[in-house]
């Protein structure tokens, strides 16, 4: 829903393999839904009702020491096996203990030595497979002091991350382009910390001052005469910040060719609405209204007249909160979509001057005839009268409130210190990043091109898109497969879905355009960069993030063109596209090696792929037909068997507890997410049979003593090792709609006939219940 994001503007749409790996910022949590951190710390995971202990680690040790005592383990690990390995080669007895060959390649060790470092041999797999698999590596892994988790996903995004930053520290040189240069000047502005400090707050303090200066650090404010609309059109239209109304400009949900102007509830400060509702979360309250004072203070307000004023900013916020519907609601997109004209909107939310509000930032004439798709009118019309009564003071403190906590997320000194305190008791970190690689996580997402085009020149194998296009392709087909032989689907239906299968458009890479130099030059023509003023970048790049997304009104849907950018380890599927994404950053091990046996790529990238497939027939995925249109192209028996059946997933999710936080996992939040792990883990695993009937069984891995059977769930598995604090856990099952890791682990393998047969794991034993769920 946030044009900043990489989601194209439609945060309505496009579905990940998992949320940011970072959720090193706070506030505004609008980024999109796929980059607010999900990952995970199991803590003590209760498995429908069964109490299983994991490990918790805690912080003390630094960083460094943090991948010392990966590295060293696995090194001595790694000797271990190669001196074994070196063994069989010299005895020339490779395969003696069993007819099997055993693959001796140094990668083959390298991979075995990975996999065993990982695991906990002492636990039995079909009892809980996430600590056999991740027991040691969640030992080994302790949270490190600026995180609120850590996860494989994370070391995979810390890799990614020194990639960029020294492709970004790369003086300039003929290779550049003037967009490779701007995400370089940009990114070297970001870690001048000089300049920066010496700068201060300037800017900031201009900005605010020109929209006519936040109320409670402002000497005799008076409210703005061209009103609250324009104030609000301003904010959204020179900073890209939708504050009160998430607003963008996006393909039609029932028209995916043609975009429209959209509305939606807005985005909370806090990560959901939970945090302003329950009385348990008093504190979390407490700490933000102390944060907001804080930071009015350091911006010239009185202590105690900000204490109180601000206190009346957070009530609106609590009613705000209650305004809005929980995201659990919001999953049927067709219940909560509503296309009106202007004119209609007006009538039914009279308390906003919809036309002065959409005529002060769209470029273009808006009258009442004007075409306007609402997500959730009920929080409009709720809005509406909670301005109607609020006194314009408070109003404005809020505004201004979340305008100042957004932008002064990217400053240092009092900001910083202030951002750090609230974290501490938000978030449980102790310290913000490291700057550098808070600068390479802004420069990727705000020059996302120009960054990919400076990864891939060096970073990736261009073999690895031939390869996944072959997955993709088998992939497909067990999916069409496992479509034709399920019995809960009527014919019709079936067939128009192979057809959405069929049609679905693959992503792999990046886009074309990053290695057009003159393309490349072009996309980011209009936006200036300087050295040496970090700021006004931050608000140049704000602009023209603005400009972009505006000025798609009137122009047809760029079907073409990316919703992410190449270097990030995730992968998407947008169902206004019917398009599945794989960005360059994910095709990496452990998600995929040209040297890993096909057993564990299948497990890695196979199951994303399939997971993302899968995204297009979940209960959201569903509603939008092969074009990106939303319809019912299914009939109602066939919906009535799709619910049941998700039903059991829902059901069989909320039975999972993280009981360190005494929580249960959201089923219904997380379903859409849940389907696609079960789909995708089933898909991949029969291509992958596929595969093996075709070219034969694969060599063994040194010193492992599994099949290959086995070792497609053990990766599968290990991609979710990893572990979470309390209260980054409380975020999560409040606000994410992906599982936490070890749910993503013991789900999908409980429901797995073949993950049983595999690992011979008796009938009615927690890893293989009697009762199973299954979708796709
Ligand atoms: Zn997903």
């Amino acid at each position: 829903m946030n044009n900043l994001s990489s989601l194209d503007g439609n945060g309505l749409g496009t579905e990940c393999i998992t949320e940011n790996a970072y959720n090193g910022y706070i506030g505004p949590l609008s980024e999109n839904k796929c980059i607010v951190g999900n990952n995970v710390k199991a803590s003590v995971v209760t498995v429908s009702g069964e109490k299983t202990k994991t490990i918790v680690p805690t912080r003390k040790k630094s960083f460094r020491k943090t991948y010392l005592l990966i590295l060293v383990p696995s090194f001595l690990i790694v000797c271990g096996i190669l001196s074994l390995a070196l063994v069989f080669i010299t005895t020339r007895n490779c395969a003696s203990s069993s007819k099997r060959q055993v693959c001796l390649t140094e990668e083959c060790v390298r991979t075995a030595a990975s996999l065993l470092s990982a695991m906990d041999h002492s636990v039995d797999p079909c009892k809980n497979f996430f600590q056999y698999a991740c027991g040691t590596w969640n030992k080994k892994h302790l949270i490190p002091e600026d995180r609120s988790s850590i996860s494989t996903f994370e070391v995979m995004a810390d890799q990614l991350q020194l990639i960029l930053k020294e492709v970004l520290e790369k003086p300039i040189n003929l290779e550049d382009n003037d967009a490779t240069r701007k995400a370089k000047i940009f990114y070297s502005s970001c870690i001048d910390i000089y300049q920066i400090r010496k700068s201060g707050d300037a800017l900031l303090r201009k900005v605010l001052r020109s929209l006519g200066g936040w109320p409670v650090a402002s000497h005799n404010w008076i409210p703005p005469e061209s009103g609250l609309e324009v104030l609000l059109g301003k904010i959204r239209g020179i900073y890209n910040e939708a504050i009160l109304i998430e607003q963008w400009v996006g393909p039609d949900d029932k028209n995916s060719s043609a975009n429209i102007i959209q509305i939606d509830q807005l985005q909370l400060a806090l990560p959901s609405r939970d945090y302003y509702l329950k009385p348990v979360s008093r504190g979390d309250l407490d700490a933000y209204h102390t944060y907001m004072t804080n930071i009015a203070v350091v911006l010239g307000s009185n202590q105690s007249t900000a204490a109180d004023e601000l206190r009346d900013v957070l009530d609106l916020e609590i009613a705000l909160a209650n305004a809005s519907l929980p995201e659990a609601d919001r999953h049927d997109t067709s219940e909560i979509y509503k296309k009106l004209k202007v004119g209609e909107l007006q009538l039914l939310v009279p308390q906003i001057d919809w036309l002065k509000y959409l005529n002060s930032f769209l470029g273009t004439t808006i009258t009442s005839e004007e075409p306007i798709v609402v997500y959730g009118l009920s929080y409009f019309v709720e809005l509406g009268k909670i301005l109607e009564n609020t006194n314009t003071r408070t109003i404005h403190n809020y505004i201004f409130w979340r305008f100042v906590m957004s932008l002064s997320s990217h400053m240092i000194g009092d900001y910083q210190k202030e951002r750090v305190e609230f974290r501490k008791i938000l978030q449980g970190v102790q310290s913000e990043r490291h700057r550098w690689s808070q600068c390479v996580d802004w420069t990727n997402k705000k020059l996302g091109l120009a960054v990919g085009a400076l990864f891939v020149r060096d970073n990736f194998n261009h073999e690895s898109k031939e390869t996944a296009l072959v997955m993709i392709h088998t992939i497909r087909e067990a999916f069409n497969e496992l479509l034709s032989h399920n019995d809960w689907m009527d014919d019709e239906t079936r067939a128009v879905a192979k057809e959405k299968a069929n049609a679905m458009n693959e992503r792999i890479g990046y886009p074309k355009i990053i290695t057009n130099k003159m393309k490349l030059i072009e996309e980011y023509a209009s936006l200036n960069i300087t050295k040496h003023n970090f700021m006004q970048n931050i608000l140049n790049v704000l602009k023209f993030d603005a400009d972009q997304n505006l000025s798609k009104l009137r122009q047809p849907v760029d079907k073409d063109k990316w919703s992410t950018e190449p270097a990030v380890v995730n992968a998407f599927y947008n169902p206004n596209k019917n398009d599945i994404v794989f960005p360059a950053g994910i095709l990496q091990p452990l998600f995929y090696s040209q040297h890993f046996p096909k057993s564990l790529n299948y497990g890695g990238i196979g199951v994303v792929i399939g997971h993302e497939i899968t995204h297009g027939f979940d209960d959201k995925g569903r509603q939008f037909d092969k074009d990106g249109n939303m319809m019912q192209w299914w009939n109602n028996a066939t919906i009535k068997a799709f619910r049941e059946r998700t039903q059991c997933i829902i059901d069989q999710y909320s039975r999972y507890k993280i009981d360190e936080i005494g929580l249960y996992i959201d089923g219904r939040m997380t379903q859409g997410e849940n389907i696609a792990d079960n789909g995708g883990l089933k898909q991949s695993f029969r291509a992958y049979r596929k595969w093996v009937s075709q070219h034969g069984e694969e060599p063994d891995l040194p010193g492992m003593n599994l099949t290959h059977n086995q070792l497609f769930f053990l990766n599968y598995a290990q991609i979710w090792c990893g572990s979470m604090r309390p209260e980054d856990a409380l975020t999560k099952i409040r606000s994410s709609v992906h599982s936490p890791g070890p749910i993503r682990v013991l789900g999908p393998l409980s429901n797995s006939k073949d993950f049983a047969e595999a690992y011979n794991c008796p009938l009615g034993s927690p890893m293989n219940p009697t009762n199973k769920c299954s979708v796709w």
